[in-house]
């Protein structure tokens, strides 16, 4: 069966263009021009990728983001920004979008960050019969099922994204993990702008997880290099 991706712009030429490419690339586009009709085709749909550009009429994107993740923390958001809106893009994050791609933005780089949204979500469905396995450090545990984390007696939710790189900082404890290698294998592509996305990930995790996030204990940082979850890792038997 095809994914289905609803593609939400309300500048015609883009919206057109969008569509051909990606019927072109063997997926099924559905095309929303603005916020309103954006939940109406995704409640009717159920889209398996949604593309969201910011500035809307009716809804704006980051409305859309919000209410599309009270009702599904797992599809993922792509997020369409105009250059310069870096400000968005933070607020975007923190209503639950996975990724963003700056206008305007060449074909290759577009399909890439689809196929990687695809497979970043795959990796994160179990196989069958398998047991998804709880993530637990310091005083946090994360449950990949709900996409849920508890730190003391707060839960609150996580974006696929934030469970890929806590996934990848639990399984390499205490190790430093520079930019090149947190970018390839949680975001799968390289593109100008990503590392300051990892850095806005990072802050957004460390509003989870730490007691105070400007001082964090956890998620450290390692100047120059990347980042490393502190601790020792788990005894093998
Ligand atoms: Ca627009």
């Amino acid at each position: 069966m095809k994914d289905r991706i609803l593609i939400v712009e309300d500048e015609a030429p883009l919206a057109a263009g969008l569509k051909d490419l990606l019927s072109g690339e063997g997926y099924l586009p559905l095309v929303a021009v603005d916020g309103r009709q954006a939940l109406e085709i995704y409640r009717r749909r159920k889209p398996d990728l949604v593309l969201l550009d910011v500035m809307l009429p009716e809804k704006s994107g980051y409305e859309v983001c919000r209410e599309i993740r009270k009702e599904d923390p797992r599809v993922p958001i792509l997020m369409l920004t105009a250059k310069g809106e870096e400000l968005d893009r933070i607020a975007g994050l923190e209503l639950g979008a996975d990724d963003y791609i700056v206008k305007p933005f060449g074909v290759g780089e577009l399909l890439a960050r689809i196929r990687a949204a695809f497979r970043r979500q795959r990796a994160l469905e179990p196989g069958p019969g398998e047991e998804p396995e709880e993530l637990v450090f310091a005083d946090v545990r994360v449950d990949p099922r709900r996409l849920e984390l508890q730190k003391g007696q707060r839960r609150c939710p996580l974006t696929p994204r934030e469970l890929a790189l806590l996934k990848l900082f639990c399984s390499r404890r205490g190790e430093v993990l520079d930019r090149e290698t947190l970018l390839q294998k949680v975001w799968g592509v390289r593109y100008e702008g990503t590392t300051r996305t990892l850095d806005q990930h990072v802050a957004q995790l460390r509003k989870k997880i730490e007691d105070d996030p400007a001082r964090p204990r956890l998620l450290l940082t390692v100047h120059g290099v990347g980042y490393r979850l502190a601790g020792e890792p788990e005894a093998a038997d």
